[in-house]
Order: structure tokens, then C-alpha cells, then sequence
């Protein structure tokens, strides 16, 4: 099946304003197999005259039909694009794989959880509440949560359905009109569900989508005077760029960014249940993930077990073609190839390699591979330990005691995630209380990656709160209304 088929759209338009149109610059950018290399699709090349175009209609999205619509209807219409979402669940499914080369089982989890973001809002749309104050005598006081307005939402390549899902949901359930812009890399999916959400009967102007590169798009949506609010997910230079810009128009920002995620694993860990896991944590999507606990720090009394048994798990994984579902698919680009392969170079003249995967004989030359691989021993101070490197690279750093491990998963400038491994309560929550980052994770890594979780993180790793209710919160501003009686 081709991509022209699975997306039943010209993907080299844009969507303004509830219609198709070509961009006002009339360019297109090649879609590239990361499995092949084949250039398999073209985008539009989006233009600053399309972004302005697009900020105007959400903005007249906001004074019409969208802005008049109840909670209650806003919610219906974000089931509506549940279910369509779940009916074509497939098709989304394989042009993610084709698109940026994840293996067809977790483009499938990414399409579900898709659809359950837009489940999760649909209902919260109408339970977001204001408070009543208890004031001076004579007053009656409360307060009321009010969207922002027009939100500019911009978004990385390597989970576009989930991360477009837990922003663009949460946005519109509390009334905001949005003009997204999907990542070069990744933007077919984006196209295809706002035409779903044009058949679920989302007013025109509420959803903008503009593709096109970070330079041109990205940074006419940050900088446009129009906009009242900008999520931002993706590299902490672009982020900083984003707020930068967003600052002038002393416009509030929500920033996602990188990670370098520790799991720690003390003595007293049930390692049958943490093996799979500490490896699977990190090659999930080939390492592309902000919360990939890219980092294992091992308690010393356990660290040569822990060492030889996530070996004999690295020569068991494969790498090959995206639709084969391997453990692992292709990297997203040729650039973040060579990023990758750049870093494991470092690690071979540097430190010691300790384990390989193998790519299947399937794989072509055209193909983005990179080979999953583990060094051990690593100091913690190591590029490789404390740069975020966004392929499948994992690093084994062994430590002596609670305050060690403590100084080493806080000393890196990032703060997104952390993974515990131990039975004793006193020290889960110790720690727990203690580690610097927006998520930690007892006993498992991510837990299933539920929407209804707030994520975030601090530090490099961004600030502002997304999924869950608490995301409800950041795409709203309080008024208070003070009655004098
Ligand atoms: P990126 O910063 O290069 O691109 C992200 C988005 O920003 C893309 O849509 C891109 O086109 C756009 N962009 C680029 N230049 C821009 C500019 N000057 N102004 C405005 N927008 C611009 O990031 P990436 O390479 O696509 O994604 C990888 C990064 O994203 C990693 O660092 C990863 O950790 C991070 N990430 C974070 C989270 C999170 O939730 N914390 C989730 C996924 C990815």
C-alpha cells in the first residue's frame, strides 16, 4: 500500500481554515523512508504569509462557531475524533512507520494512544472549574478558566501522533483554537488527522495545520504578535530559540524538551522484573525518546550481574525494516544517523564497549540503521553520560550508596524522568523526594505511558505541565470576578 492511498489526502497542502490550500510559497518538501531512503511523498514547504494566515483564522475560529460552542459540545466533538481516529487506526499506524520508520507495533500503540488522549480531554472538557473565594464581607468572589486563545503548537518527529494528541486535545477541550506545526520529518500523521477532525465536525479555523521547516514555520508561529499561548516540544537550542522569540510578545510557553534519564537500580532490586525493562526503556522508538533512561546506574554489590545480563539482552536484539517490526526500526534521518553513529564512535576510542545487536540481513544500505549498543563502566562526567544523544545508546555507571547515585542522576542539566529499582519503601520514597526531574517511576519505567500522568520537566528539560488534568490547567488562564453586594 502506498502513502497517497493510506492518507487519502494531497499531503502537499496545507490545512487553513477547514480547507485544503496550497502553500502561498507554493514549495514542497521530499518525504523519505527512514527504512529505505526512498523519497516515498512530498509536504509543503509552509511559508510566515501561511502561519499569518493561519493565526487569523483560529483567531476568527475563536469569534464564531468554535467560540461559541459549550464545554459539553466541545468534548462531543473531541470523542467524535476518538473514534474516527480508532477507525483509522491502521492506515495511521503504517504511515507513521513509513514516515519516520518505527516498527509497526509501536506506530500502532502511538495511533490507540492517539484516540485515548482525545478520550481523556472529550470527557474533561466540561469538568474544569473555577473556585469561589471566601472574601471581606459583601463580596462574593470566584474565579473563572478562561483559554488563552490562539495556541501555536509545535512538535518534534519521533512520537508525532502521541505528542501531537496530548497537546492539540488538551487545547481545544478548554477552548483554544490551535495552528500546529508537525516537524519536518514527521507530518504526514498531522495532515491525516486534521482531516479526521474535519469530518468529526471541528468547526473550521478551531485546527491549522502548516508543515514546513522549523526556520520558516516554527519561527514565524513563535514570533507572530497573534498568538496567545506556544507549546513547544522538541531540542533544548530550539526550545530556548522558541522562548526567546515568544518573550517579545510577552507570550506564555510550555517547553518539552530533552532528557537524560537515569533508572537506578539498588542491591535489593527484583531483577527479573527490571531487566526487560532497563533495556526495553531505552530502545524503545531506537532511543528517540525524550524520557529513554538512556542512563543505568547499579548499585556495586550487583553490578557485574546486572552488567552480564543486560549483554545477553543487547545480542538478542535486532534491527532492521520498520514494517518487519523489529525490536528496532531505522533512526528518523540520515543527520540523526550520523549524530548517533558520532557518539558511539566516541564511546568505542573512549570507554568500553560492552554489547551490540545485530541488524537483519533485510536491511538495506538506504536505511537510517544504527546498531543498538551498551557501554559499561562509564564515568559519569562522559559526554556519553550526560548528553542526550537520542539513538539507541545506553550507558552503564556503577555507584556505592543512596547520596552517590543521588549526585550522579541529578548531575546532568537535564530533569525529565527517573526509574527506581528497589523493595525497600523507606528508600523509594526518599528518593523519589529527592530527585530532580517531573516524573519518577518506582519499580517500573513509565507506566504504560498514561495520558491521565502530568509530564514535564526541570532544568534543561523544560518547564509547564502537559498531559493529565493538570495540562487543563496550562492551557487556561484564572480571572477572578470580585462581586461587591
Ligand atoms: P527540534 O527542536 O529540532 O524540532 C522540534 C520542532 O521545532 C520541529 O517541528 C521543528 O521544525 C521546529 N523548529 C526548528 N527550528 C525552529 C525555530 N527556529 N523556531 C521554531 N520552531 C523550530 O527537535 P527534534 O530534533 O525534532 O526532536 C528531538 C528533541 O525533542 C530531543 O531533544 C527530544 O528529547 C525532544 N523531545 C522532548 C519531548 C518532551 O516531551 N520532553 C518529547 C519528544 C521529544
Amino acid at each position: 500500500m502506498t502513502l497517497d492511498k493510506l492518507t487519502r489526502i494531497d499531503t502537499r497542502l496545507i490545512f487553513l481554515n477547514g480547507t485544503w490550500v496550497a502553500s502561498a510559497g507554493a514549495g514542497t518538501i521530499p518525504v523519505e523512508d527512514p527504512s529505505t531512503g526512498t523519497v516515498i511523498a512530498q509536504i509543503g514547504r509552509g511559508t510566515a504569509e501561511d502561519v499569518d494566515q493561519a493565526v487569523g483564522a483560529a483567531r476568527w475560529a475563536l469569534e464564531g462557531e468554535w467560540g461559541g460552542l459549550t464545554a459539553t459540545e466541545r468534548g462531543r466533538i473531541l470523542m467524535r475524533m476518538s473514534e474516527l481516529v480508532l477507525e483509522r487506526a491502521e492506515d495511521l499506524a503504517m504511515i507513521e512507520t513509513l514516515d519516520v520508520g518505527k516498527p509497526l507495533d509501536q506506530s500502532r500503540r502511538d495511533a490507540v494512544a492517539l484516540a485515548r488522549y482525545l478520550e481523556f480531554y472529550a470527557g474533561a472538557a466540561d469538568k474544569l472549574m473555577g473556585t469561589t473565594i471566601p472574601y471581606q464581607q459583601g463580596f462574593t468572589v470566584f474565579t473563572l478558566r478562561e483559554p488563552h486563545g490562539v495556541c501555536g503548537i509545535i512538535i518534534p518527529w519521533n512520537y508525532p501522533m502521541q505528542i501531537l494528541g496530548r497537546a492539540v486535545a488538551a487545547a481545544l477541550a478548554t477552548g483554544n483554537s490551535v495552528v500546529l506545526k508537525p516537524a519536518e520529518d514527521a507530518s504526514v500523521s498531522a495532515l491525516v488527522f486534521a482531516a479526521i477532525a474535519a469530518k468529526a465536525g471541528l468547526p473550521a479555523g478551531a485546527l491549522n495545520v502548516v508543515t514546513g521547516l522549523g526556520a520558516d514555520v516554527g519561527a514565524a508561529l513563535s514570533g507572530h504578535a497573534g498568538v496567545d499561548h506556544l507549546s513547544f516540544t522538541g531540542s533544548v537550542e530550539t526550545g530556548m530559540r522558541v522562548q526567546e522569540a515568544a518573550a517579545r510578545n510577552a507570550v506564555p510557553v510550555t517547553l518539552e524538551l530533552g532528557g537524560k534519564s537515569p533508572h537506578i537500580v539498588f542491591d535489593d532490586a527484583d531483577l527479573d522484573r527490571a531487566m526487560p525493562v532497563l533495556v526495553g526503556a531505552c530502545m524503545q522508538n531506537a532511543g528517540q525518546t525524550c524520557s529513554a533512561a538512556s542512563r543505568v546506574l547499579v548499585q556495586r554489590g550487583i553490578y557485574d550481574e546486572v552488567r552480564h545480563r543486560m549483554i545477553e539482552i543487547y545480542r538478542t536484539l535486532v534491527v532492521g525494516p520498520a514494517r518487519d517490526n523489529h525490536d528496532l526500526g531505522p533512526v528518523v534521518s540520515r543527520k540523526q544517523q550520523r549524530i548517533v553513529q558520532d557518539f558511539i564512535e566516541l564511546g568505542r576510542r573512549e570507554l568500553t564497549l560492552a554489547a551490540q545487536g545485530e541488524l537483519h540481513p533485510s536491511a538495506t544500505a538506504g536505511g537510517n540503521y544504527v546498531l543498538p549498543t551498551l557501554f559499561a563502566e562509564v564515568p559519569p562526567d562522559h559526554p556519553l553520560a550526560c548528553q542526550e544523544i537520542f539513538g539507541p545508546v545506553q550507558v552503564l555507571i556503577p555507584f556505592d550508596d543512596d547520596d552517590e547515585a543521588l549526585r550522579i542522576a541529578n548531575g546532568t542539566d537535564y530533569g525529565l524522568v527517573a526509574g527506581l529499582w528497589t523493595r525497600d519503601g523507606g528508600r523509594q520514597l526518599r528518593m523519589a523526594g529527592r530527585l530532580r526531574c517531573g516524573q519518577v517511576f518506582v519499580n517500573n519505567y513509565g507506566a504504560g505511558g498514561g495520558v491521565e500522568l502530568p509530564f514535564g520537566g526541570v532544568g534543561k528539560s523544560g518547564h509547564g505541565r502537559e498531559k493529565g488534568f493538570e495540562a487543563l490547567y496550562g492551557f487556561t488562564r484564572v480571572k477572578t470576578v470580585a462581586l461587591q453586594h
